[in-house]
């Protein structure tokens, strides 16, 4: 198991997408509209920070699955 050092984010490698549920009409218009790979809610995928790609993360879901699954 490899142990990578924390980013500034802390966020334990897991790209979380807001819900559209919870948030109808960002203000961001660089959110792209998505379905999370784990319930299939429509959500909004965020730009990732400067520096980070995609692949650098373990994965990403909606914020409620991340809750289910106890992260941050
Ligand atoms: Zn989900």
């Amino acid at each position: 198991m490899e142990i990578k050092p924390r980013k500034k984010s802390d966020c334990g490698g897991i790209i979380m997408m807001p819900l559209k549920v919870n948030i109808p009409d960002p203000n961001d218009k660089s959110w792209e509209e998505t379905k999370c790979p784990e319930c299939g809610a429509v959500c909004w995928k965020r730009p990732l920070p400067k520096g980070f790609r995609e692949d650098m993360f373990n994965g990403k879901m909606c914020t409620m699955c991340a809750l289910k699954r106890g992260l941050r």
